[in-house]
């Protein structure tokens, strides 16, 4: 899967990461074709224009470290977009679905021919196999008897049962001797294989929606084909709209479909993709992993890893000189500085200092002093107004020094005055920290 554009991708970052220096032209340039092969790949066009909007955004706001090229942070933040892009909800893993309390119904829908039955076994398997689940498969499709067959078949291939096919039983009665034979015979799952049809019409969605309104699913699993591209995200989004689905399952993904179904599909319609479909056996199924995928995508795994590292490496060492200096009792403006830059990136003034042991009180002073991103901001300023003899040496600041730094950043002296007693207080605070030992824990919290 995703062959095509995956080609296309690693062309132009392979030029983009051989360049030592990148102007805001080669940035453009790469992204316009970024976004060419996103559509190429029949990813819908609001999302491959968000897609390049936020790795534009980001990789202009971005400092660039020493040890990694441009290009290479460049792949980072395309990577990380694309995580981004294809994630749902960041906390869920996809692999799981919510079948306690057994037994558990999961109600499958989809169009016709999208592998719904294939994709009902292949679950039932994987359920069987990775979590020793007892599961009871139902074909709710009564228009067609092949299709019930079609799901014995398979059960009797995977050693998992199904319900036994009655005659002349319309879809609502069988979920219902589903969910009998499921809670008397001990079953921790039980599958309604729903009957497809070509096009979404009122009679499917009437027939899906009375099983789920007896069956009260605890997922609704939206099989789609992902060889349809665009179609299969319209399918989703109209399938949402009037049954429910809890989570999508992507087949066809061995083909080689253009993927840009898997792309648009939680961007468009909020739904996390949780399995794809990876060939007509009965393994072929995988749970949809982002970070996975993005690294099957881009293919630049060891890029993204690098410039991690280059990014962890650097952190650890801020982290570390700035400890040693505070140890020494020295906290100049440059630290008060880079802390407040630090505040303003973990939420204000507040959860910085709660996070520090006997900064408590100062931070309810803070508060209570309306501390507020804004403030933090006109203090980095502040501290900007200064020279860099000012900033390595704060005690030097008399009036006409304090009168010119106020001016130049738009404040009072008497803010400029605050500013300093806060820097005083911090830096005692460090000091005698420093001293118990207690700094190295509580700057643990903070990088
Ligand atoms: P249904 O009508 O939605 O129940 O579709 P079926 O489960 O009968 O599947 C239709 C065809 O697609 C069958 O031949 C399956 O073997 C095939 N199929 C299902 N899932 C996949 C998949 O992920 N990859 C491939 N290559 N074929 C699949």
């Amino acid at each position: 899967m995703f062959e095509n554009l995956s080609e296309r991708l690693s062309g132009v970052f392979d030029r983009l990461t051989k360049q030592g220096a990148l102007s805001d032209e080669d940035v453009k340039t790469a992204l316009r074709e970024v976004r060419v092969a996103l559509l190429e790949a029949d990813v819908s066009l609001p999302v491959a224009r968000d897609f390049v909007k936020a790795v534009q955004d980001k990789a202009t706001g971005q400092a660039v470290t020493r040890s990694i090229t441009p290009g290479q942070q460049v792949v980072k933040i395309v990577h990380d977009e694309l995580v981004h892009v294809l994630a749902g909800d960041p906390e869920a893993d996809p692999g799981k679905l919510k079948i306690d309390n057994p037994p558990a119904p999961i109600l499958m829908v989809g169009l016709q021919g999208s592998g719904k039955t294939t994709t009902t076994a292949k679950l039932a398997k994987r359920l069987k196999e990775k979590e020793g689940k007892r599961v009871l498969m139902a074909s709710l499709d009564v228009n067609r008897p092949a299709a019930m067959e079609q799901l014995q078949i398979l059960g009797t291939q995977i050693g998992v049962d199904t319900l036994p096919i009655v005659k002349g039983e319309d879809p609502v009665q069988i979920a219902k001797r589903a969910k009998t034979q499921a809670s008397m015979g001990g079953y921790d799952v039980y599958m309604l294989d729903t009957a497809g049809r070509l096009h979404i019409d009122q009679e499917l969605i009437a027939q899906a929606a009375a099983v789920r309104d007896v069956a009260n699913p605890r997922e609704t699993l939206l099989v789609v084909d992902g060889l349809t591209g665009q179609d299969a995200v319209n399918v989703a989004t109209e399938f949402d709209d009037k049954i429910g689905v809890s989570g999508v399952v992507l087949t066809r993904m061995d083909g080689d479909g253009r993927g840009g179904a898997a792309l648009s599909m939680r961007a468009i319609t909020g739904k996390p993709i949780k399995f794809v479909g990876l060939g007509e056996k009965m393994d072929a199924i995988e749970t949809f992993e982002p970070e996975r995928i993005a690294g099957r995508i881009l293919g630049m795994g060891d890029i993204v890893a690098l410039v991690e590292k280059a990014q962890a490496t650097i952190e650890a060492e801020q982290a570390e000189k700035m400890m040693k200096r505070f140890q020494k009792g020295r906290f100049n403006m440059n630290d008060l500085r880079m802390q407040l830059e630090q505040m303003l990136k973990m939420g204000g003034m507040e959860g910085i200092m709660g996070m520090m042991p006997g900064m408590g009180k100062l931070a309810a002073q803070a508060k209570d002093s309306g501390f507020e991103d804004k403030v933090i901001k006109q203090q980095i300023a502040m501290i900007q107004s200064m020279t860099k003899v000012e900033r390595a040496n704060p005690q030097i600041l008399q009036a006409s020094r304090k009168k010119r730094i106020a001016a130049g950043s738009g404040m009072e002296v008497a803010d400029l005055n605050k500013l300093l007693k806060m820097h005083r207080q911090m830096s005692d605070m460090m000091k005698k920290m420093g001293k118990g030992g207690m700094l190295k824990q509580a700057m643990k919290g903070m990088f």
